[in-house]
């Protein structure tokens, strides 16, 4: 189906659901929505960046992960990795839509500390108790599954090789975003610049085109800019943009198997790319940044990332990188995981923001989990509850272990 061009004014003075920011979050939430077959009004979605060239969603580097700290970011990887093996048929059957990639290489941790490694067998237990397949992997068994490691300082390892890995999320954006089109989504490409509202609700966005639009409900779904759009409608919520580095190298000496995703003690990680390698790592110091800050810093690679490489892994003492970008995370300060659903006092004002750095793999989650919320005031698959805004008025943190 031809889908018509995005434009830049709205069809409509009014919609029930007006969700700013269009990306991988606010696409699922469009699909899920829309899709939903108890819900038949309509959605507006804003997007200032069309060619989501400064999001992170385009800044990803895409992996899927059962290793957390907390059963439901489990729950919801697994949900993610059935939507990625199942993607046609959930879409409806379209015979168009593509199979998702997953790579199972797994993700590895290495503990170089006894405080870290009980930290790791606390969370296999739980990853075990949610299904997941983690293993707990002393210095010789994975010196015999992976003979490139230099282990001398290694305690134990945790690795996951199911359903745990690198997956083709980009596709799956595209066709949220192209689903929830055809599904009469209306996509504007233009700016929310402030928001009205009367008491406990929200009414309406002002674009920076000047129209002003009545909502239903309006969803945050704007990244890095939560606090921004939060913020137009006096509402706080603790995300702020943070600076992470992504490196694409090849190697003289490629390791002849894949590579796990491994996270070095040092902080930085690094698995298979294709034919490439492609590692990364937080900057040591790690402030929050100007929104538009997407400066790289060069001596990172030279100075940080490199030797850890070479270290861990002596055959990449023989690299050359071939690319390098920064992107940034929605950094939740407050407890690293993602905050979804209504503001207490605000009830039509949702938010779906601060994943720091494992939101393209909730997207199914979130955005099924949002379009219940919309349409039944409840969730009424997976329980997402534990992520809502009532734990920030409690000062209750839920904290997630388990960052990269
Ligand atoms: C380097 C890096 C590596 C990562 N690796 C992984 C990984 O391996 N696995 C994983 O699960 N996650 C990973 N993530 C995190 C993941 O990419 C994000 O959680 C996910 O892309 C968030 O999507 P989003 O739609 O919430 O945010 P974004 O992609 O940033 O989209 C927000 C959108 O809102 C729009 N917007 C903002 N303000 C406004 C406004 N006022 N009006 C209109 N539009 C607005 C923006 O233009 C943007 O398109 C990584 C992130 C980075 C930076």
């Amino acid at each position: 189906m031809k889908l018509s061009p995005l434009t830049t004014t709205p069809r409509h003075s009014a919609y029930d659901v007006v969700i700013i920011g269009g990306a991988m979050i606010g696409s699922s939430v469009a699909w899920h929505l829309s899709n939903n077959s108890d819900f038949d009004g309509t959605i507006l979605v804003i997007e200032k960046d069309p060619g989501y060239e400064w999001t992170s969603t385009a800044r990803t580097n895409s992996c899927v992960r059962q290793q957390f700290s907390n059963a439901i970011n489990v729950h919801i990887s697994q949900y993610a990795v059935q939507c990625m093996k199942h993607f046609r048929e959930y879409l409806g059957g379209d015979p168009e839509v593509p199979d998702i990639t997953l790579q199972s290489f797994g993700y590895l941790y290495l503990a170089g500390s006894e405080a870290f490694a009980d930290i790791l067998r606390d969370n296999q237990k739980l990853q075990a108790a949610c299904g997941a397949g983690t293993r707990i992997l002393m210095p010789q068994e994975m010196a015999t599954a992976f003979p490139f490691y230099n282990l001398d300082d290694i305690v134990l390892g945790s690795h996951n090789p199911i359903d745990e890995g690198y997956f083709d999320g980009n596709t799956m954006f595209d066709w949220w975003r192209r689903k929830a089109r055809q599904n009469a989504v209306e996509y504007l490409s233009n700016e929310a610049v402030s928001i009205q509202r009367s008491a406990q609700r929200v009414t309406g966005v002002t674009l920076k085109s000047g129209e002003r639009i009545s909502a239903g409900t309006i969803v945050n779904a704007c990244g890095p800019r939560a606090a921004l759009t939060a913020r137009m409608a006096g509402l706080d919520i603790p995300v702020e943009p943070r600076r992470r580095y992504t490196f694409i190298f090849a190697a003289e000496k490629p390791l002849g198997q894949d590579l796990p995703l491994t996270i070095d003690p040092s902080g930085v990680h690094v698995r298979s790319d294709g034919g490439y390698y492609l590692c990364g790592c937080p900057p040591d110091e790690d402030p929050a940044v100007d929104y538009d800050d997407f400066y790289l810093d060069e001596s990172i690679w030279e100075n940080k990332v490199w030797p850890a490489l070479a270290h861990r892994i002596p055959a990449f003492e023989a690299i050359k990188l071939m690319n390098a970008w920064v992107g940034h995370y929605a950094f939740n300060t407050f407890d690293q995981n993602a905050i979804v659903g209504p503001h207490p006092q605000v009830g039509n004002f949702i938010f779906v923001n601060g994943f720091s750095g494992h939101g393209f793999q909730q997207s199914p989650a979130m955005g099924r989990g949002v379009a219940e919320l919309i349409c039944h005031g409840e969730y009424r698959s997976l329980d997402l509850s534990e992520l809502g805004y009532q734990r920030l008025v409690r000062n209750a943190p839920f904290l997630e272990r388990a960052i990269i």
